[in-house]
């Protein structure tokens, strides 16, 4: 049986305990939310802190947050918490889409919105649906805090703009799509993507006021698609045009061929489910009662 390396622990009762926890281990810590990345790495050897800050008790960042133009989720929030949250149902769809096919219950149980953006797995579906939804990253360290757009927060696979002794603290969403879905290709139930894409968009009157376009597991740069969001914004929301959108996604795509599959039909599932969510979206916002001016 693989074991990790020896390390110490310190568990964090605070953000600002937690800081200075990091401050203190230096690069040789490292911070453990749910543990469903960094404890498998650690016993692959992949990872070998000396120092593991748990802030698992750190309950300021387990809450999700409303206000009149956004949500805020905190880095702590679990998988399972997001599926089960009817504020998050309400107001985006894609994530409840997206939480229902990452994983199985006990990786939702545990596994944190924060620690899926943070190990920055080029497969992760968290970071497509953020970047749809043009979300922002909350980061805290002891000098300040910032706050990078998604879009710009990974800076390369398994990599993000974090510095040594930050913590990301949260997710903001702002509430201005009207409609939204996410959609997944997996070889079986609960496996990591194959290819998925999220859309979330804004319609007035049937035209595309504002296009959020994810990808994941496709090699989308920074997990978007500008492209095709930039052909679809001014436009009428049709069939033909998300089709063509698709198109423009996967093109910008560079996947790589795995045991999940060769290029092409990564490529083609992009198109394909890109133009997928665009339709299933645009069907949502109809199926609220929205109808276009004829
Ligand atoms: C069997 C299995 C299947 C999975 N399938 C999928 C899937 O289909 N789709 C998918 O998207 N994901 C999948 N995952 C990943 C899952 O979503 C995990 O929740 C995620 O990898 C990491 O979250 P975590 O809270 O466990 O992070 P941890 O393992 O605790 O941490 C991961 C990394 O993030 C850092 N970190 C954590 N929190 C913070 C923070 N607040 N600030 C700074 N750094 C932080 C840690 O130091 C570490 O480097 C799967 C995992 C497993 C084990």
């Amino acid at each position: 049986m693989q074991v990790p390396a020896q390390f110490q622990y310190e568990k964090a009762t605070s953000v600002e305990h937690a800081l200075e926890l990091l401050a203190a281990y230096g690069d040789d810590s490292m911070v453990v939310a749910g543990g469903h990345s960094l404890i498998p790495m650690m016993k692959l050897r992949l990872a070998q802190p000396e120092t593991l800050i748990d802030i698992n008790d750190v309950h300021e960042l387990a809450r999700i947050g409303v206000d009149r133009d956004s949500v805020t989720i905190g880095a702590l929030v679990r998988h399972a918490e997001l599926l089960d949250s009817p504020v998050i149902g309400e107001h985006f769809p894609i994530l409840h889409d997206a939480e229902r096919v990452i994983a199985d219950p006990a990786v939702r149980n545990r596994g944190t919105v924060g620690g899926s953006l943070c190990q920055a797995d080029p497969s992760e579906d968290l970071a497509a649906v953020f970047v749809a939804l043009d979300a922002v990253a909350l980061i805290r360290g002891l000098d300040g805090d910032r706050a990078v757009p998604v879009r710009q927060f990974f800076t390369g696979p398994y990599s993000t703009v974090l510095d040594d002794g930050e913590l990301l603290v949260g997710v903001r969403v702002p509430i201005h799509s009207s409609a939204s879905a996410y959609a997944k290709v997996e070889r079986r139930s609960g496996d990591w993507a194959v290819a998925s894409a999220g859309a979330a968009l804004r319609l007035d009157d049937g035209h595309v006021a504002r296009a959020g376009i994810g990808l994941t597991a496709v090699g989308a740069p920074s997990f978007g698609a500008p492209e095709a969001e930039a052909y679809l914004v001014g436009g009428p929301a049709t069939e033909e045009r998300f089709v063509e959108a698709g198109t423009i996604a996967a093109e910008h795509c560079s996947p790589i061929a795995d045991q999940r599959g060769p290029v092409d039909y990564k490529r083609h599932l992009a198109a394909t489910l890109t133009t997928r969510v665009l339709r299933t979206a645009a069907a949502r916002w109809r199926g609220h009662g929205n109808h276009e001016e004829s």
